[in-house]
């Protein structure tokens, strides 16, 4: 299976944006994106400060990278939901949003079973949760309103999902889900809108490169 291997924090100094991809880090000062740390560039020897002028095109991809980076996605499988997107009625870019939100994995680190989404993969697919009660453990299922999410009882007892429960408490859950933390379960009450989804992207430049 294919995945990214470079270092979170690189991609994130790429994309100019804070990604949120390794958990707890993110929210800290330690995060190479802080207001308060000074490596505002992006990554390499040569690394261009942030805010520094790009082509249109470079605006396009820079888009598309970060979001692909953001929900773990490889180009094949972002290209794919693109595809879906076009022949689903409605705005193309804000359907490609709304596929990568009803992912599994992604609603799994929503709901804040897992502190980031790359945590929330490695979980699903050891097996740690059920979707209405069936077994699921592929990180790229697609959610659809009324799905609901456990975390199987064998598991939840483990010292992970006890701790990572006790920083969930603290964590805002977007309106179109629900959780009951006491139960380790989830439900999906609608699907996402592009309110809902707070990862800063202009998303129509993505539809744009790939018109081209
Ligand atoms: Fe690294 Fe997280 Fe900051 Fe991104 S948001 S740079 S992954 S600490």
């Amino acid at each position: 299976m294919a995945r990214y291997t470079d270092s979170s924090c690189k991609r994130c100094r790429r994309a100019q944006e804070k990604l949120f991809l390794k958990g707890d880090r993110c929210y800290s000062v330690k995060c190479p994106l802080s207001p308060n740390n000074k490596r505002n560039t992006t990554p390499g020897q040569h690394g261009k400060p942030a805010g520094a002028k790009q082509s249109d095109y470079g605006l396009q991809l820079r888009e598309k990278q970060k979001v692909k980076q953001a929900y773990g996605v490889m180009e094949k499988q972002f290209r794919k939901y693109y595809v879906l997107s076009l022949k689903k009625q409605g705005v193309t870019g804000e359907t490609l949003l709304q596929y990568l939100e009803r992912r599994f994995d992604n609603v799994v680190y929503r709901l804040g079973f897992a502190s980031s989404r790359k945590e929330a993969r490695q979980l699903v697919t050891h097996n740690h949760f059920t979707v209405n009660g069936k077994k699921v453990n592929i990180p790229s299922y697609l959610l659809k309103a009324g799905d609901e999410i456990e975390v199987k009882s064998k598991s939840r007892k483990s010292p992970k999902f006890i701790g990572l429960i006790e920083a969930a408490g603290g964590k805002n859950v977007p309106d179109y889900l629900s959780v009951d933390y006491e139960k380790m379960s989830g439900k999906l009450l609608s699907l996402p809108t592009r309110s809902n989804i707070d990862l800063p992207v202009e998303e129509r430049l993505i539809v744009e490169l790939y018109s081209k």
